[in-house]
């Protein structure tokens, strides 16, 4: 499998990583659309959040901790910051491992497309 981000988590490819549990990964977007963007990973290959089931209690719990910690970390949490997970190509998913993306830093619009 050709996956760029398990790739990441495995070590093959570099990343400026943000933040690690046993479950996940969070590291920079290498283009970044806003001053934080942060890609938030699980580290066990899947296509989208339609995959992630209820089931998986430990990378629940892990994302939503990583992030609480990485709006913190970052800087974020008071002001405000945005997370997003494209499923899909017509949503604009381009690589197919799960990731949600938490943007901040500056005001982003209001907008949902
Ligand atoms: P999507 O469009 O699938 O929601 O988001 C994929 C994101 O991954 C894009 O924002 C893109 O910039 C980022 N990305 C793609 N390849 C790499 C990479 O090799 N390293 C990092 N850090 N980010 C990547
Ligand atoms: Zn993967």
């Amino acid at each position: 499998m050709d996956c760029v981000f398990c790739r990441i988590i495995n070590g093959e490819l570099p990343s400026k990583k943000i933040y690690e549990s046993e479950h996940v990964l969070a590291f920079e977007d290498i283009q970044k659309a806003a001053p934080i963007h942060v890609l938030i990973v699980p580290k066990r290959h899947m296509e989208s959040i339609m995959e992630l089931s209820e089931n998986d209690v430990e990378t629940l719990s892990e994302l939503q901790k990583a992030i609480k910690q990485i709006a913190e970390l970052t800087g974020v949490a008071t002001n405000g910051f945005r997370l997003v997970s494209n499923k899909g190509t017509a949503a604009g998913q381009t690589v197919f491992h799960l990731h949600f993306h938490l943007l901040g830093g500056r005001d982003l619009e209001l907008t949902l497309a």
